[in-house]
């Protein structure tokens, strides 16, 4: 066991999720899930970098200039130094890694072969593998003595069956290249599981959660397993996203080649980041867009597309889980916070026996649906960082680490 497990009943974990230009850690007390500090440091390489830290529920936001994730990393120590968090205080590190291909099904103590992987899948997350293994670099050399331990977007969605996860195309693609659904926000629907079975007390319930954020993602969950999820090859596919297209026809990428001689590149970023609610909009903003929304405008439009991709969604996966489903649970900036939008959703599945509490929904409640509802409707708020912590902890603890 690990020296710093028998020292002292309480771990310090350090979650860490390393982006291109920004990184979030959050530290936390284990088992007893309290959250000590969190700090977001955004726009690293630019000419101020925020920093906006949460101590004991205080925040304050500061703006230095950081080149890289180096200096982030730093300052991250110096942080917890003024805290009076002690390198040697830190047991666990734990990193989010975005894509782990069908290597990885759980958390994983990050070695030198762990590390090779991630870096093998580099081609299947270009944009996000690459600043996740820089993270995991830096976090190394800072907390030497810590377990580093890797936590994968990908992992929860290991479950899914073959029919699910395979694309029609030839079987050299899936056998030579690994083009297969992989599917992304796992951790968020697993922590949305695990909190839903708490409260259910349901110990392996069938659940449809929909992530909805600047990326939005639902999963059908049977049995406590994902069986299905709007993600696929990359988080690009399924439904209408903040600047992500969703599914298109695959063959409009083809005519902006052919006919407007856009380069895969272009065309890349036109997808991926000028595409969604931005593309329709110019703003991906959903707050913005619902104040702008006026019948026949362009606004509206996008609100009623982004909604109508979600409703089929649900549909489908009621068809999918093929059992009473226990809950359908909404999360995520959009997910969280719009009684709006969850009502122009459910109000569209009412003649399926769906039905939505109005003033249960405007408060926000745990459940917003009427006593009556066939199927129960919840609305969680996500905690990621949280249940990488759990995560990592359980990991350790259930492997004698
Ligand atoms: P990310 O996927 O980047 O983590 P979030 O989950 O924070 O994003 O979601 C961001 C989205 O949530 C934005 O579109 C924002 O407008 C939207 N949002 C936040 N609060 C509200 C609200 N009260 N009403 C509608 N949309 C909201």
């Amino acid at each position: 066991m690990h020296p710093l497990l028998i020292n002292s009943l309480i771990m310090k974990i350090i979650t860490i999720n390393s982006g291109s230009s920004s990184i979030k850690f959050k530290l936390f007390d284990m088992p007893i899930q309290k959250e000590l500090l969190s700090s977001l440091v955004e726009k690293i390489g630019e000419d101020f970098s925020t920093i906006l830290t949460t101590i004991n529920n205080q925040k304050s936001i500061t703006k230095i200039k950081l080149n890289s994730h180096k200096d982030a990393f730093k300052l991250m120590a110096i942080t917890l130094k003024e805290n009076n968090i002690k390198q040697d205080d830190i047991s666990q590190v734990v990193h989010r890694v975005v894509h782990g291909g069908d290597f990885f099904n759980s958390a994983t103590i990050i070695d030198k072969k762990v590390i090779d992987k991630i870096t093998e899948l580099i081609p299947l997350a270009p944009l996000h593998n690459p600043s996740n293994l820089l993270g995991i670099k830096k976090a190394q050399s800072l907390y030497p003595n810590a377990i580093h331990i890797a936590i994968f977007d990908t992992s929860f969605h290991q479950t899914l069956p073959n029919y699910a996860y395979r694309y029609a195309i030839s079987n050299n693609f899936y056998e030579k290249d690994r083009i297969r659904r992989y599917g992304f926000h796992g951790t968020s629907h697993q922590y949305i599981l695990s909190e839903m079975s708490k409260i259910l007390k349901k110990n392996k319930p069938n659940l449809i959660t929909l992530h909805i954020g600047n990326g939005v993602s639902a999963t059908a969950i049977k049995k406590g397993k994902s069986i299905d999820t709007t993600m696929g090859f990359t988080p690009l596919e399924g439904l209408i996203m903040g600047t992500r297209c969703g599914s298109i026809d695959p063959s409009i990428t083809i005519f902006l080649a052919k006919s407007k001689n856009l380069t895969l590149d272009e065309i890349d970023k036109i997808l991926n980041k000028e595409s969604g609610l931005k593309g329709l909009t110019d703003t991906q903003d959903m707050r913005d867009i619902i104040n702008l929304s006026k019948k026949g405008n362009i606004y509206h439009l996008a609100i009623e597309m982004f909604c109508y991709a979600i409703i089929k969604q649900i549909g489908a996966y009621i068809a999918t889980i093929n059992a009473k489903v226990d809950a359908i649970v909404f999360t995520g900036g959009i997910g969280e916070n719009s009684p709006f939008i969850r009502e122009k959703i459910l109000e569209k599945l009412n003649h399926l026996g769906i039905k939505i509490d109005r003033k249960r929904n405007i408060e926000s409640k745990t459940f917003i649906n009427k006593k009556s509802s066939k199927i129960k409707i919840a609305v969680i708020p996500t905690n990621e960082e949280l249940q990488m912590a759990r995560l990592a902890f359980n990991y350790t603890k259930d492997n004698n680490v």
